[in-house]
């Protein structure tokens, strides 16, 4: 039994690239000392994984930045406006993946996505009209013989063919059918390039194979593989698939000369399925995910024996791999020192992850594993009850009844008596919630965290914060006011840290794109509400004006998927108790005389199945409910809002208007407002702020280009239903453009209110 591993995190255990890369951004180090940090860590982790008894050690799955970017460059799919910056070949890059303003220019960078199902967000790659696809780069190799030189056979990682073309943007009149050629030669070059080098095996990563396929993209895949693989000589070809199954090709794809599949066995509900129907020829490898990338918690060893063995019986060859690649996951357990080692014995980073790898292939090996130590250890850990379970919840879920899901009187009751009672005036203006947090915020807050200051200081630069704050909205005149979110960072992090059942990482951090970190908390056991979260803050800040103060929290579905989940349970029942805990929080605003109450939904829409087929079932049918029993308790005239970040939700949109909010507001100035007309096509009835100003970026809107926008809005959205706010939260920003965009805001809707 041989070992494989998809692809490594790359940041660096204390995130090394990420702060060398901020210094070279800032023009603190030269280009060589990057490049040095980057050939550093790569020796670590590919001796990390040698010393671990890694077979398949992945090269090349290292970036600068992304892979996705990387494989453009490879490719030479580098837009103009970025050459004719005539920078060196790695600001280049960066321009790409960053922006560029100096003095060779000024250009925006390109656009970035959620990469699947993941956290991790891609560069988009853009293909121009004259873009000339062809092998122009050595990265793939460079990495390989820099291993070969430490004494470490790697295989290289590129994404595949298909994937690439899938992903690309296609920004003039060109479409995919017009650069598949170029593409074919490409990577046939590049697999010429492996026979040169000798390389054992080449692994081309295709995830776009677990979404849905049409006949047409089976028959572009084929088109695609047939013409590469026709140029395979000795190099092996591994094509390595996960996120989920890959129902609609897997029959084509066994016929394929591959010389390996790796299949997700995790994430992939019908992969075991797939292999028992159609079978797995013996010619191949198949390279078993079993070993999931994406959580934290040790692997099961007896169910992944399980079905190492059944593959065994049916004399498949494979290789044990992990389910995606390790990037989704911290790198190790050994910087936690808060956590007990009762907690931490249930924990596997990615340097666990190898361990446990290395002992299941001991054991796959073995004559009879039941009797060795370690698959006995891994068992008794399973087999003991987790001190994660309360009674209390559980009683609570049970006593839920449909009448919990549905919030009376209907929506459109409510709207009228809303109108009465809280007395806004037409196109009412608000913000998101958070406002600039400033280096006072920030350092206020780790002052607290590290015991520095007593809770008293804390609090009270809190609330002279807050108080500045609400005098701030009050004098651009919005007309709903937030309390500004200064005692939050990550606001899943807040949530969490308040809730009963979520544990709490020092270094655990996992990269969500170039630079940037995430350290999502991990679900342990039953959630419930300890005490009230955000009460003291909201009450405060409303005591200070007659105007209306939003309440503001997280919603149940965007605090699981920003968490590492239980997989002991299922995700509805771990949303379910969290969406208790929340309505916990909305009640007890509303007793306390909070009269709009605003429920973020920012991750809701990132988190739909892959594939449509499951949308309802797998996610929908139980996330909306959830959120709607977090709001259901409340009166007819206090009012729900949500947020949700993008405005991709144009195939969802009954869905959206299902949670039941009276209120939503999203980002929609970055998809050109094309969600308006879908909108008005599905006759939403919920009131909406589609985000008249783009907050990421420091640009300060005119009055006339947000009363341009509002008119736009009021040809699809009715009058009595549109709010006029910023299309996120402000805590990323500066104050002196808050401070214009939020005027011109307000006087973009006086504008509008006087043209009646
Ligand atoms: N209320 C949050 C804020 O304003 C919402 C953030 C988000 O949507 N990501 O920061
Ligand atoms: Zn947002």
């Amino acid at each position: 039994m041989q070992t494989s591993v998809i692809g490594f995190p790359r940041i660096g255990t204390l995130r090394e690239l990420k702060f060398a890369s901020e210094k070279y951004f800032k023009k603190e180090i030269k280009a060589e000392e990057i490049l040095q940090t980057g050939k550093d860590l790569r020796k670590i982790h590919w001796n990390t994984q040698k010393e671990a008894g890694i077979d398949f050690i992945s090269c090349n799955d290292f970036s600068y930045y992304d892979m996705m970017l990387d494989t453009a460059v490879l490719f030479g799919i580098v837009p103009k406006r970025y050459r004719e910056l005539n920078l060196s070949d790695l600001d280049t890059y960066y321009a790409m993946a960053r922006g560029y303003q100096g003095a060779s220019g000024d250009v925006k960078a390109l656009a970035m996505k959620k990469w699947f199902n993941t956290n991790y967000h891609y560069i988009v790659p853009e293909i121009e009209d004259e873009t000339q696809i062809r092998l122009s780069g050595n990265k793939p190799f460079e990495e390989y013989n820099e291993a070969k030189a430490l004494g470490i056979e790697t295989k290289p990682v590129v994404i595949g063919a298909y994937t690439l073309l899938k992903l690309c943007r296609y920004t003039g009149e060109k479409t995919i059918n017009d650069y598949t050629d170029a593409v074919i030669t490409a990577y046939q070059d590049l697999l010429k390039k492996c026979e040169e080098n000798k390389i054992a095996w080449i692994q081309f990563d295709e995830p776009a194979l677990v979404q849905d396929m049409s006949v047409e993209d089976i028959a572009l895949f084929h088109k695609i593989y047939d013409a590469v693989l026709s140029v395979k000589k000795e190099s092996h070809i591994l094509l390595q698939t996960y996120f989920g199954d890959v129902r609609d090709i897997y029959a084509d794809l066994i016929k394929m000369p591959f010389d390996g599949i790796g299949l997700d066995f995790i994430e992939g509900k019908e992969t075991d399925f797939l292999v028992e129907t159609y079978g797995f020829p013996t010619d191949k490898w198949l390279f078993a995910g079993l070993m999931n990338g994406k959580n934290i918690w040790k692997n099961h060893y007896e169910k992944t024996l399980q079905v190492l063995g059944k593959l065994q019986e049916k004399g498949i060859k494979s290789v044990l791999s992990t389910s995606c690649s390790l990037l989704h996951v911290p790198y190790t357990t050994k910087h936690e020192t808060k956590l007990s080692a009762k907690y931490l014995s249930y924990f596997a980073f990615a340097e666990e992850k190898l361990g446990e790898l290395a002992e299941l292939k001991e054991l796959a090996e073995s004559a009879n594993y039941q009797l060795e130590t370690t698959y006995q250890k891994n068992k008794k850990l399973f087999a003991e009850g987790r001190d994660c379970f309360s009674e209390q919840v559980h009683k609570r879920l049970s006593l839920v009844t449909k009448k919990d899901y549905t919030r009376e009187p209907k929506r459109s009751e409510r709207q009228k008596l809303q109108k009465k009672e809280l007395g806004l005036p037409e196109f009412p203006t608000t913000t998101i919630g958070s406002f600039p947090q400033t280096k006072d915020v920030k350092a206020n807050r780790s002052a607290y965290r590290q015991g520095k200051i007593s809770e008293e200081e804390y609090k009270a630069f809190n609330k002279k914060k807050i108080a500045e704050c609400v005098r701030w909205q009050e004098e651009i005149g919005l007309d709903v006011l937030v309390h500004g979110e200064y005692e939050r960072n990550d606001m899943v992090e807040y949530f969490g840290e308040a809730l009963g059942g979520f544990l709490f990482t020092e270094k655990a951090w996992v990269q969500s794109y170039g630079t940037r970190c995430v350290k999502p908390p991990i679900i342990w056991g039953d959630v419930y509400r300890e005490k009230p979260i955000t009460v003291e803050w909201s009450v405060y800040a409303q005591s200070l004006t007659k105007k209306i103060m939003k309440g503001m929290l997280t919603g149940p579905v965007t605090i699981l998927n920003w968490s590492f989940p239980r997989e002991d349970i299922s995700i509805k029942e771990s949303i379910s108790q969290i969406a208790l805990a929340i309505r916990d929080e909305v009640l007890d605003l509303e007793k306390n005389g909070i009269k709009i109450i605003q429920i973020d939904e920012a991750a809701l829409r990132e988190k739909l199945p892959l594939r449509k087929s499951d949308w309802q079932k797998e996610y929908l049918d139980f996330a909306i409910p959830a959120f709607r029993l977090t709001h259901s308790g409340v009166k007819a005239g206090t009012q729900i809002h949500t947020h949700m970040c993008y405005s991709e939700f144009t195939d969802i949109i009954p869905a959206i208007d299902d949670m039941d909010a009276d209120v939503i507001t999203f980002e929609a100035s970055r998809s050109d407002f094309q969600i308006l007309d879908a909108l008005k096509e599905h006759h939403f009835e919920t009131e909406v702020g589609p985000g008249v100003y783009d907050i990421h970026s420091p640009r300060v809107p005119s009055v006339a280009e947000i009363v341009a926008a509002l008119r736009v809005m009021l040809t699809k959205i009715d009058k009595e239903k549109l709010w006029v706010n910023p299309d996120c939260g402000l805590k990323t920003r500066d104050i002196p453009e808050t401070e214009e965009s939020l005027k011109n805001l307000v006087a973009a809707a006086r504008v509008i209110r006087s043209e009646g």
